[in-house]
């Protein structure tokens, strides 16, 4: 009976061990889940020109960049950073190579897109963006600043950047109830996801903190298109301020666990940079 109710005692001692990372988000901050995070590859664009990703760059030089979504898993949900495209008319206007929806190509983490509970949108580009209706269960997490700055209060383009399509998707979104407008810089979304602006890739683009095993990998989005930008230091060239730029790029570096756990938005070298997990799959830690 007794070596029973010792028995008994480890099992609740190992059930409260073990159950307490699956804890995370009930005790704030300090009780954050450890997310997975994976880069997720659903196209290349072809022979871009280097000049528009690296300020300065020649103009002859060229190379593939990489469409990515990034998948965020844990504490019971399934995040979204950025959402891709899939509208024909980008089809043609860009001519995407290798191209899947990002919905199948992050089938291949066995997620369907039922299963995504959020989507974090970085900036209200095109490529970023557009995706977002495919994702039905999904809340999406865009500034207040970027919403506000470029689609009008009947769902029309305010500021060119933003496509009509991907205005009219987002306002429809917001009037469903399925937009939640984040208020500025350095907001903890989720236990353990911050968003930070400053970047300025466009008016108000974010980019995202994670926690993980290996401490907090930044997905950095646009606001630093390749690791040429973050190593040598350079602003991205479509930037409305290149100084906040550079400023952000440095902050991402205090705020990452290390300087290789910052994605950039469109670097194919991720792919070989961190282990293969799945067809088109890094996984970043
Ligand atoms: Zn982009």
């Amino acid at each position: 009976m007794r070596s029973v109710n010792r028995a008994l005692r480890v099992c609740m001692l190992l059930a409260a061990g073990c159950a307490a990372p699956s804890l995370g988000g009930r005790g704030g901050p300090a009780a954050a889940p450890r997310y997975e995070v994976h880069a997720v590859r659903f196209g290349t664009l072809a022979k871009f020109p280097k000049r528009s990703l690296i300020a300065g760059a020649p103009a002859a030089d060229s190379l593939d960049i990489a469409l990515m979504v990034w998948v965020v898993r844990g504490g019971g949900r399934t995040i979204l950073v950025d959402a891709g495209f899939y509208r024909e008319k980008f089809m043609r206007q860009w001519k995407p190579v290798d191209y899947v929806k990002p919905f199948e190509a992050i089938g291949a983490l066995g997620i369907k897109p039922e299963d995504v509970t959020d989507i974090v949108i970085s900036h209200i580009h095109w490529d970023h963006a557009d995706g977002a209706d495919l994702f039905p269960r999904a809340k999406i997490w865009l500034q207040k600043e970027e919403y506000e700055y470029y689609i009008t209060d009947s769902g029309t383009v305010k500021q060119r950047a933003i496509d009509a399509d991907v205005a009219k998707m987002m306002f429809g979104l917001k009037a469903a109830g399925r937009v939640n407008l984040v208020n500025g810089d350095a907001q903890e979304i989720m236990p353990g996801i911050s968003v930070y602006t400053g970047g300025k890739h466009t008016f108000a683009s974010q980019f995202v903190g994670v926690a993980t095993r290996s401490g907090t990998v930044v997905l950095a989005s646009d606001n630093a298109y390749l690791y040429e930008n973050l190593e040598k230091h350079i602003a991205i060239n479509q930037t409305l301020d290149a100084a906040s730029n550079l400023a952000a790029q440095a902050r991402m570096a205090t705020l990452a666990a290390k300087p290789g756990l910052i994605v950039p938005g469109h670097d194919a070298t991720v792919f070989t940079r961190f282990p293969v997990a799945a067809k088109r799959v890094a996984r970043i830690d």
